[in-house]
């Protein structure tokens, strides 16, 4: 096991003509011994190059690498103390389920008696028992990914990295396969690194998500602050589904206190909404910014009846389509403000076509800078924070 850290690691690849693109662009990481950190991002994010970096399968352009207390930069694949699972997990056909575990180990000249025992504790750990002496093709998706895992567990990696292990299985094997990665990594503390694009498995299984675009981290913190602090509008709107509602408009400073206005379509009347007084800005931001206001669905709200319209944060919607999902359902929203999506529970359904009155939970709201999509710094958090009594 060991501590791994990446400081100001750039990939660059040649590009047309004389010019070069970054796939891995500054990136500075700690990952501390025994701990889990997820990478997450979009496709072409970089993902794969760094993990391959990490591997020594490749070299940076810059920067340095260290594991454990060595800088491995120059440090050949073998040597370097990380074994890899990939998406396709690459079993030996020919070789069976015990065969496959102990290749790893054989190629290290390890004695009989203790690849034995390696294997006999790894097919415990993954159930893989009754699986020992079967080939890889008869065995499902699911089974193969946990002879893969096994294979790089024996090996006793200091850091153990993992590519989209789960991209190729079904939902319900993926959820069974993400508990017991969890479950493993929770008992035996490698040090690692697990890659997706998946946002829900990013959440689920992380206890800190580094989220990638571009090469460049976004956002470096654990799942909820990501999820109620996000850095900025791209974090926002990859993490959470259906993504966060982001409207366009200006921040203003009144004697009441905060105030945003929409910009709306020509021709529909501008709506200009009071901010609830928990909303404070750390820095506080210039009059007449232009800003994007991020609500989450679960924050749109039906108001209990079409009385309380006349309440500041409450404003007529007209229900385009829903997606029920049981115990709650997606309401695709037309509203003032654009087009919305509000996540409902509850027993009655909406209809579609008719109008609903429908609040903004604006304490939670989030706010961008136009210009930059950075997230304006909120002095009261937007939602609970991991450690914060609930
Ligand atoms: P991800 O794993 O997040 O999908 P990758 O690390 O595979 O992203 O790729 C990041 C970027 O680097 C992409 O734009 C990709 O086209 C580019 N890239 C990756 N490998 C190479 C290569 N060997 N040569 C040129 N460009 C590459």
């Amino acid at each position: 096991m060991a501590r791994l850290v990446l400081e100001h690691v750039t990939r660059r690849f040649p590009g047309v003509g004389d010019s070069s693109v970054a796939a891995v662009s500054d990136v500075t990481l700690d990952v501390a011994d025994g701990e889990l950190v997820v990478l997450v991002g979009p496709s072409g994010a970089g993902k794969s190059t760094l993990l391959r970096l990490i591997a020594g399968l490749d070299q940076p352009t810059e920067g340095i690498l260290r594991i454990g207390d060595r800088v491995v930069n120059s440090v050949e694949p073998e040597g370097r103390d990380v074994a890899m699972v990939f998406q396709h997990h690459a079993l030996y056909p020919h070789l069976t389920v015990f065969e496959n575990l102990a290749f790893g180990l054989r190629l290290l000249k390890r004695p009989r008696v203790e690849i034995q025992q390696k294997i006999t504790d790894a097919a415990e750990t993954l159930e893989l028992g009754s699986l020992l002496h079967r080939l890889p093709s008869t065995l499902s998706g699911g089974e193969r990914q946990r002879v893969a895992l096994g294979r790089a567990l024996v090996r006793n990696p200091g850091v153990l990295l993992l590519d989209e292990p789960l991209a190729n299985l079904d939902a319900s094997m993926r959820s069974d396969l993400r508990r017991e990665i969890k479950r493993l990594q929770a008992r035996l503390r490698p040090t690692m690194i697990y890659v997706t694009h998946d946002q829900v498995e990013a959440m689920t299984l992380g206890q800190r998500i580094v989220v990638l675009r571009h090469g460049r981290v976004q956002q470096d913190a654990e799942p909820l602050r990501i999820y109620f602090s996000p850095a900025n509008l791209f974090v926002a709107g990859f993490i959470g589904s259906p993504p966060l509602n982001q409207v366009p408009g200006t921040l203003r400073r009144a004697d009441t206190g905060w105030r945003f206005t929409a910009r709306t379509a020509a021709g529909i009347p501008a709506v200009d909404l009071p901010l609830p007084p928990q909303i404070s800005f750390s820095n506080e931001p210039e009059t007449g910014m232009a800003v994007v206001l991020g609500l989450r669905p679960e924050h749109i709200s039906r108001a209990p009846s079409s009385g309380s319209i006349s309440e500041p944060w409450t404003l007529k919607a007209r229900v385009e389509f829903l997606e029920p999902l049981g115990p709650e359902t997606l309401v695709h929203l037309v509203s003032p403000l654009g087009p919305l999506v509000a996540r409902w529970t509850g027993a009655s359904q909406p209809a579609e076509t008719r109008e609903y009155p429908v609040r903004l939970d604006l304490e939670h709201a989030l706010f961008f800078s136009a210009a930059t999509g950075e997230a304006l710094r909120q002095r009261t958090p937007a939602g609970p924070q991991p450690g914060f009594p609930q």
